[in-house]
């Protein structure tokens, strides 16, 4: 099934400019913004500007520029923001929610980079 992209949705309307957001990084392709609502410290989203609803639909049609790009925006996010193990930070959790069993909220692919604190195990055991 092809992937159908929801214009109105509110990371889209963070890449028009129509809401605010507090950027950390903006490169040719990406942008990474602090989340509204953090979990830990260190909470940014990183997406990328073209109309993407998930990590499945990046990976199969954004172009290498476009991944590559974004690949190194992330890792320099995370450079940014001192939580980059071996670069004097004490590190990170990358995250990407997809779907109803991931419980994405948002429909516009974005990374989630969580650091400041021990963030625990990556999902209770059942
Ligand atoms: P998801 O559940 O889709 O992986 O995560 C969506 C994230 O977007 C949530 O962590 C939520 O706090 C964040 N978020 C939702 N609306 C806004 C907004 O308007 N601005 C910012 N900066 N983050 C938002």
């Amino acid at each position: 099934m092809p992937y159908s992209y929801d214009d109105q949705n509110i990371f889209a309307r963070i890449l028009r400019g129509e809401i605010p957001n507090k950027t950390v990084l903006e490169t040719e392709h990406t942008l990474a913004f602090e989340d509204i609502r953090p979990l830990a410290p260190v909470h940014v989203l990183v997406i990328p500007k073209g109309p993407y609803v998930d990590y499945a639909h990046f990976a199969a049609e954004a172009s290498e520029a476009e991944i590559v790009d974004f690949n190194r925006a992330a890792a320099e996010v995370c450079r940014l923001t001192g939580v980059t193990p071996g670069a004097g930070g004490e590190g990170f959790r990358t995250v990407s929610n997809a779907g109803v069993n991931g419980v994405q909220e948002v429909p516009h692919y974005h990374l989630h980079i969580l650091g400041g604190r021990v963030l625990g195990r990556m999902l209770p055991r059942e």
